[in-house]
């Protein structure tokens, strides 16, 4: 399914919400922009992602270490003056003289006027604003209060005394712990640092769901290496096989299209900047696609030199193709030295560790994933409509909230007690089976609420179980059912947990 219906994303908001899987924070009082809950399956779903991506990302991977990192979610003034944050973290905003809305400035020239305004002054787009005429899309009145919006939330830490901010990324954390995990784990470059964590900017304007929060949660990676070292990357022999899209600089000047190129040549031809970055693109095609997301609905976007930092050796977004257009689920950039040189400067402290004898600022390549977007792009991929009488959430099966449901055929005594005790053996055993057991309504209508759930499979328990201990396993993909003995149940559940991850 490359071209995503409008309709689409309408439809997986209105499931999130009847089924459980993301709502308005306090939607009781209205909700506040920019906040969202998780519910019941959106908090599963959530924590086998974060899973999933910790086996893929720290606990699989043997071409060099990553060590992981919880740290924490407040961080004071100086770490982020000196991350450039306190004075560079900012969006351009613009009021409506009429109706007193705040939008995002450049957006709004960017969809209005369908131009790339990135890196342009308050005063430039001020301009671009007045000769164009654009106006509020709200009310068509007058646009005034042209500023930057800072994107940090400030704190009062203590009495007031201290001012410090909610991290803008997981990012600073490691770079800020750089030197005491180096030390404590006795790493040898390249290693990386691994985190999993929330984030938070006060966006202006929030809006698509849990696209663009305020308050969301990051899966970040600082891998740390020696400019001056040419490496072989043990998987990339691999790994750098993969074909990867590349929308360039050049191709995005001339409105076309995506290149197809291996990772390996993608890195030869000068395109990305080292192998490093050229292999995670490629671990990351491999992931989402084992993920459900088609290879035609990704491609990385080189960021053109305006929307560059300044720092930057080369920042490559992944944008997915949702149904109402391309947008980023991962960053991934190329920041040489630049954090370790600006803390080494402003704290005092020599982040500079031993690389074979010689003391270095080791340089970093960053990918990072943005939670909740995963979480929508994957539903937007999962959503099916016409296949059955009812919508078919087919989920990877590694993600997906549930992975079974065990349903007596009937509610009678005799079938649902055995129901009761498959259930509970499944939960309490050794691989920890995350079912759910139903016996309200008819067979066909809880078969219609697991395949929206994204239940992976049925167990039905049926007379003939109590006969010779076999259930009925209806697969929510194919709606096909085969006969298994229970004591087989939960290998196979669990192994079909694993079912179309190789790809
Ligand atoms: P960035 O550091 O801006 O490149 O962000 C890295 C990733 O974090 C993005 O690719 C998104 O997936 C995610 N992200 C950034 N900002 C937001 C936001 N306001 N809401 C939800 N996810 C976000």
């Amino acid at each position: 399914m490359s071209g995503l219906p409008e309709q689409l994303a309408e439809n997986v908001v209105q499931l999130a919400l009847r089924r459980g899987f993301f709502n308005p924070t306090a939607e009781i009082y209205r909700g506040s922009a920019g906040f969202y809950d998780l519910g019941p399956l959106g908090a599963l779903m959530k924590a086998n992602l974060v899973n999933y991506w910790l086996e893929t990302f720290v606990r699989q991977e043997t071409s060099f270490d990553v060590y992981l990192i919880d740290g924490s979610l407040i961080l004071p003034f100086e770490a982020l003056k000196a991350s450039g944050h306190v004075d560079k973290f900012s969006d351009p905003k613009a009021e409506c003289s009429r109706c007193g809305r705040v939008h995002r400035l450049d957006q709004l020239i960017e969809e209005g006027l369908g131009v790339k305004v990135e890196g342009k002054s308050i005063e430039e787009l001020q301009e671009i604003v007045r000769i164009n005429d654009v106006r509020c899309p709200n009310c068509g009145g007058e646009l005034t209060g042209f500023k930057e919006h800072h994107l940090m939330f400030k704190l009062a830490v203590g009495g007031g005394e201290e001012t410090a901010f909610l991290r803008p990324e997981t990012a600073q954390n490691i770079f800020l712990n750089f030197k005491r995990i180096a030390y404590a784990m006795r790493a040898k470059l390249p290693f990386a640092v691994a985190q999993v964590g929330r984030s938070f900017r006060n966006e202006i304007s929030p809006r698509q769901s849990i696209i663009r929060l305020r308050e969301f949660s990051q899966m970040e990676i600082e891998l740390f290496f020696s400019p001056n070292r040419d490496y072989s990357i043990r998987d990339f022999d691999d790994v750098g096989d993969t074909i990867i899209k590349i929308l360039t600089r050049e191709e995005q000047r001339h409105g076309g299209e995506a290149i197809e190129i291996r990772a390996k040549d993608a890195v030869e031809e000068g395109i990305v900047p080292n192998r490093f970055l050229a292999y995670y693109l490629a671990k990351e095609v491999r992931f989402f696609q084992s993920l459900g997301i088609p290879p035609e609905n990704m491609r990385f976007r080189h960021l053109l030199p305006e929307e560059t930092p300044h720092y930057s050796g080369g920042n490559f977004d992944l944008e997915v193709k949702f149904s109402f257009g391309w947008k980023e689920i991962v960053g991934n950039a190329y920041r040489r030295d630049y954090d370790l040189t600006v803390h080494s400067k402003h704290s005092g402290e020599d982040l500079s560790i031993d690389d074979n004898g010689v003391k270095i600022l080791p340089h970093v390549v960053e990918p990072s994933f943005g939670v909740e977007r995963i979480l929508y792009a994957i539903l937007e991929h999962s959503y099916l409509e016409g296949m059955r009488d009812w919508p078919v959430l087919k989920l990877p099966r590694i993600v997906s909230p549930m992975k079974a449901a065990v349903l007596p055929l009937l509610d009678r005594e005799n079938l649902t007690s055995k129901a009761w005790e498959i259930y509970t053996a499944l939960r309490k055993g050794r691989r920890q089976l995350y079912v759910l057991f139903d016996n309200r309504g008819s067979i066909g209508r809880r078969y219609a609420r697991a395949d929206e759930a994204g239940v992976n499979l049925c167990i039905t328990i049926d007379y003939q179980t109590l006969q010779d201990n076999t259930v009925t396993v209806r697969d929510r993909d194919t709606a096909e059912q085969v006969r298994a003995r229970v004591e087989d149940l939960e290998e196979l559940i669990f192994n079909d947990m694993y079912r179309g991850l190789e790809v």
